[in-house]
């Protein structure tokens, strides 16, 4: 590419940052990425009563959990208020915007006439000048809006890098309000300067903003700039193919956390929603860097797949650095308010656990036993407390008290019990589980006393 790549993530701070948010700004900072630029963020704050601090801070944040870093901003529009209105003032003078004094009644008389016509409603264009056409005098009271002064003919089009060819006649778009009667600037408006004064040459973004690009592009082309490229991405589905919902699904990036989703797993998991390379599933930030092209973004939606996610979650944490895994259960369990005091270290249980588990929220479950002793239910006391089991588990402490502390001999110890008794191995080492753990299944059972140490073992078989 000749002029180097800058792309954003523009984000409004009405909310959490949400997975289609989340696949959004990967994809831009892939593309930056892949093509040694730059990736831009950009706060899009104008909409004061529903932006808040909070969610500025939770895009930030889900931003970091990602790992998507920013070269340059957080850029805030609030903060570029005076450019607006620099440029407002340059368009006024140059003529490719002009005061409207149409007030909000006239123009609902204007689209009722339009309607009853079976028109399509739309601004009839009174106050915008022509030559040799004479406006209505400017009437006392009205703070005037600012419009643009769209093309009047022809037709505005852009190639989609997603969505391929796109064109619309300039007779079907209104002239857009770009100035609020207060004076500030409106939400296309700013976007289009933005876009501008940061050197944008691609804006990757959600398809809901395909009825936008028009407008923006003819009001880059009155100011002489650059038009950007852009590439519309499709939703993304929920597993019910239906549109994603707060109330439904789980939208918000930390919801993910929450759910004990790792953020490499994530990042796997949005690359493919929508993009491909071959069969590729599983693969690396880096190695998604790599390939990541805008051509292989499929114009269709991308529905959601729990299923799929759970399995590259569980993939990631096979794989993962056991200190990293570490660092995530002790913060899960800190939460739960576990004092990691009271039992073996996390790594080699970590190790032992989780080639079971699909998520961290199921690690830091099972783990907890380990911490805190379970209640032992009474429907599995009565199942596998019975007598014979409560001689052997005796037995077996006594035995414990002395032996090796390695799996091997701890295997042998247990085997030497059940042929003392005539019992079969499950026989003990179930009720041995439920005793230690609260529960009928866990890892080999010679490898949980190994980590759980002598004397933890001890206490909990005495208790
Ligand atoms: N602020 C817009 C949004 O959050 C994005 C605007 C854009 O990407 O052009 O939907």
């Amino acid at each position: 590419m000749s002029t180097p790549v800058r792309t954003r993530f523009a984000p409004s701070p009405t909310g959490y940052l949400h997975i289609g948010g989340a696949r959004t700004a990967l994809f831009s900072w892939a593309f930056a990425r892949r093509h040694g630029g730059s990736f831009v963020l950009r706060i899009e704050d104008t909409d004061v009563a529903r932006s808040t601090p909070e969610a500025v801070q939770a895009i930030l944040d889900g931003m970091k959990w990602l790992g998507l870093e920013h070269d340059e901003g957080p850029f805030y529009q609030m903060q570029r208020m005076d450019r607006y209105k620099e440029v407002l003032t340059k368009m006024l003078a140059e003529g490719t915007a002009y005061y409207c004094y149409t007030s909000p009644e006239e123009l609902e008389e204007i689209r009722e006439a339009q309607r009853t016509r079976g028109e399509k409603p739309r601004y009839d264009g009174r106050w915008r000048p022509e030559p040799g056409k004479t406006l209505p005098p400017v009437p006392a009271g009205i703070e005037p809006v600012v419009r643009f002064k769209n093309p009047k003919d022809g037709l505005v089009s852009w190639n989609d890098l997603v969505k391929g060819h796109i064109e619309i006649a300039n007779a079907e778009l209104d002239d857009l309000i770009i100035a609020r009667p207060d004076g500030t600037p409106t939400y296309n408006f700013c976007v289009v300067i933005d876009d501008w004064d940061m050197g944008i040459t691609h804006v990757i973004r959600g398809d809901d903003h395909v009825n936008n690009t028009p407008r923006q592009i003819n009001i880059l082309q009155a100011l002489g700039a650059t038009v950007p490229e852009y590439a519309h991405l499709s939703m993304i589905l929920g597993d019910d193919g239906l549109k994603l919902s707060k109330r439904r699904n789980s939208v918000a990036v930390t919801d993910f956390d929450d759910k004990g989703y790792l953020p490499e797993a994530i990042i796997n998991y949005l690359a493919r929603l929508g993009w491909s390379h071959g069969d590729d599933e599983v693969f690396s930030r880096e190695q998604f860097v790599e390939w990541f092209d805008l051509d292989h973004i499929t114009p269709s939606a991308a529905q959601f797949n729990t299923e799929k996610l759970n399995w590259l979650n569980a993939h990631y944490i096979k794989q993962a650095d056991l200190a990293v895994l570490a660092a995530d259960i002790k913060r899960r369990l800190a939460a739960r308010g576990v004092n990691l005091e009271n039992g073996p270290e996390l790594e080699p249980l970590i190790a032992l656990y989780r080639e079971r588990v699909s998520t961290m929220v199921e690690l830091a479950d099972a783990l907890q036993a380990f911490y805190v002793q379970p209640e032992v239910s009474e429907e599995l006391a009565s199942k596998h407390f019975t007598e014979p089991a409560i001689e052997a588990l005796a037995a077996l402490a006594t035995k414990l008290k002395t032996v090796e502390w390695e799996k091997t001999a701890l295997n042998a110890a247990i085997k030497e019990i059940c042929a003392e008794k005539g019992l079969k191995m499950p026989q003990v080492a179930i009720p041995l589980r439920v005793r230690l753990l609260g529960v009928p299944q866990t890892p080999s059972i010679d490898a949980v006393l190994e980590v759980m140490g002598r004397d933890r073992v001890l206490a909990r078989l005495s208790a």
